[in-house]
């Protein structure tokens, strides 16, 4: 929506005739009706301002007494911040020196003739304007008050904008919104689902949406062709810094598609909407396999916008006498090393908190090679390492004078987990330049993987993803070598969207189901509609879903998705507003035929 016309259609059926953002010098002498809240109030000998705000901005407005009556000024005077107010006046120029260049209505003020007093307020826990230091608790308590603070606005109205784009850019791609339910069946996507105790059928749940992964494959095999929702998902996972108990996806499925089909027209989708928030794409996106993500990165959500590239050394040193790297190489794991440019300057207590870093993230220890600026190399395992492999790791890595080389050294998945902190620690530490923002697929997923803990195969990303045709073979005899049709969206390294093709054959669903571990009866017990209607004509079909919270958090440039939210939950899934979750009473709980423990 363009400034004018919102500002039009809000002064449409309205109480006032402007916004508090919208006037200025070409509306001089004009007459206009303003409601909004009180901001500052300012009494400058026998003149009284008033800022008043409403969600487009602030006017400024004067109580003057050679301008309105006695009453009106005395109004005036009783002026509380946060008081709800209509004004009626006269636009003028602000007088010299006063003009606020800042400000969008700054060169003007409004000269008040009448004012009504629609609500008073009490004094506001903290103050409601932009940059204050109030713990976020606070200000979640009085989340309605936070929101009247133009960054929190801002927030909010970022996404409403880039929703609505996607939303046309949807529409314009023949997509048609269908809701699906939110009380269904618990069904094993990967997450702990949220129950509801059913009142009617006692001793029956139904269960929160992971995601609305099987209602849009059953709109496929209904002959929609083209679906799309803004979902509302829930898991009960516990909570990190960045996870919020429910969360939106833009989720979608399509039917008829090649894999190419699906992320050339979600290229074009994102250009739409992420224009709305001034970021211009540059398609297609780089691809990257995921096997190579995690070469090259440590991980399938690589932020590429620095460099740090892990870089397997396990040839070099595999011969040299430093035993926990020949040693590791012999056994068949890796050894991989990051050259932190710039790091030979780091202190060595400094040094030692990156090993920390890789050994909180699962490394036994991390080796590493300090270069002087004068080129001198510092290590307590150069002596082990011999001159010959040092030279030749300071040409395979390009090793310049106060450089700095880490290490890790283990099986591929250590590894790469390790160095992957490692490398994101020092981008940090480094303070490595990330400007803009990067886009990436990550493509090629395995379809399975095995889980050590429980010794059973899980699929990585769901199991209804197609396998890759010329691996179907293997889905019995080598699941760990089955490719499958998937992509994840990577934006500034979060995974910020995600999606397969489906399997479309009974036959092929049930073979999955089984490697994962579902006999026939409990694949048919648990996922049978689905199961059957694959047995009906379902045609070939894939989707994705974009995270919009986080999309959002990372578009706007802030740290947490809690501030996407217009009423988020703490991180410890409470919300201090309503304090919910709260306990029920005795009846409630017998009405649904449950009894505490
Ligand atoms: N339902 C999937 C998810 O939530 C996305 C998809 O495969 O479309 O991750």
């Amino acid at each position: 929506m363009s400034d004018s016309t919102e500002r039009d259609a809000l002064n449409r059926y309205s109480m006032h005739s402007a916004t508090c953002g919208e006037l200025d010098v070409a509306r001089l002498g004009e007459q206009v009706t303003l409601c909004g809240w009180v901001g500052h109030r300012r009494d400058h000998g026998g003149l009284i301002f008033v800022d008043l705000r409403d969600r487009t901005g602030i006017t400024q407005c004067v109580f003057d007494p050679e301008a309105c009556t006695a009453e009106v000024f005395a109004a005036g005077e009783r002026m509380r911040p946060e008081w709800v107010i209509a004004v009626k006046g006269t636009v003028r120029e602000r007088p010299e020196g006063t003009v606020n260049p800042e400000m969008a209505t700054g060169e003007i003020e409004l000269l008040l003739s009448d004012v009504t007093v629609l609500n008073t307020a009490k004094t506001p826990p903290f103050a409601l304007e932009d940059g204050i230091e109030t713990d976020e608790l606070t200000r979640l308590r009085w989340r309605y008050l936070d929101i009247r603070r133009p960054e929190v606005l801002h927030a909010l109205r970022l996404r409403f904008e880039v929703t609505a784009a996607l939303r046309r850019a949807l529409e314009a791609h023949g997509f048609i919104e269908v809701e699906t339910p939110i009380l269904g069946r618990s069904t094993p996507e990967g997450a702990r689902d949220f129950l509801v105790p059913s009142r009617i059928s006692p001793g029956s749940f139904y269960a929160l949406p992971q995601s609305p992964q099987l209602f849009k494959q059953l709109l496929m095999v209904a002959g929609l062709e083209r679906y799309y929702q803004i979902a509302r998902c829930f898991r009960d996972e516990d909570l990190r810094a960045d996870r919020q108990p429910e969360f939106t996806q833009i989720d979608l499925e399509m039917s008829f598609i090649s894999e190419e089909d699906i992320l050339a027209l979600m290229e074009d989708v994102l250009a739409r909407a992420l224009a709305v928030a001034g970021v211009e794409l540059t398609l297609p996106l780089p691809r990257i396999s995921y096997a190579e993500a995690l070469e090259r990165f440590g991980n399938d959500r690589p932020d590429v916008r620095f460099g740090l590239e892990l870089q397997d050394v396990s040839a070099l040193v595999a011969g040299s006498g430093f035993k926990v790297f020949s040693q590791v190489v012999a056994d068949g794991g890796v050894v991989k090393a990051i050259n932190a440019r710039g790091g030979g300057r780091l202190s060595r207590g400094e040094i030692d908190r990156i090993a920390d870093v890789a050994t909180s993230h699962g490394a036994g220890g991390m080796a590493w090679i300090a270069f002087s600026d004068s080129g001198e190399a510092k290590s307590p395992i150069i002596k082990f390492l011999g001159e010959d492999v040092l030279q030749a790791l300071k040409a395979a890595l390009g090793v310049e004078p106060g450089d700095l080389i880490c290490f890790g050294a283990g099986d591929f998945a250590t590894v790469a987990a390790a160095l992957s902190a490692v490398r994101l620690y020092l981008a940090d530490l480094l303070k490595l330049p990330r400007a803009g923002h990067s886009f990436l697929w990550v493509v090629d997923f395995p379809m399975f993987s095995f889980d050590q803990q429980e010794q059973r195969y899980t699929a990585n990303h769901h199991p209804f993803t197609r396998i890759k045709d010329e691996d179907l073979d293997k889905i019995e005899s080598d699941p760990l070598a089955c490719g499958s049709y998937s992509y994840d969206l990577v934006m500034d390294g979060y995974e910020v969207g995600g999606g397969t093709l489906r399997i479309h054959s009974e036959e092929l669903q049930l073979r999955v189901l089984r490697q994962l571990g579902f006999s026939d009866e409990e694949a048919r017990q648990q996922f049978g509609f689905l199961l059957e209607a694959l047995s009906f004509g379902a045609p070939p079909h894939g989707g994705i879903a974009l995270g919009l919270d986080r999309l959002i958090m990372l578009l706007g440039g802030y740290s947490s998705i809690r501030d996407v939210i217009a009423f988020p939950k703490t991180s410890s899934g409470a919300d201090p507003l309503t304090a919910a979750p709260a306990a029920v009473g005795a009846r409630q709980l017998k009405e649904v035929g449950l009894r505490l423990v």
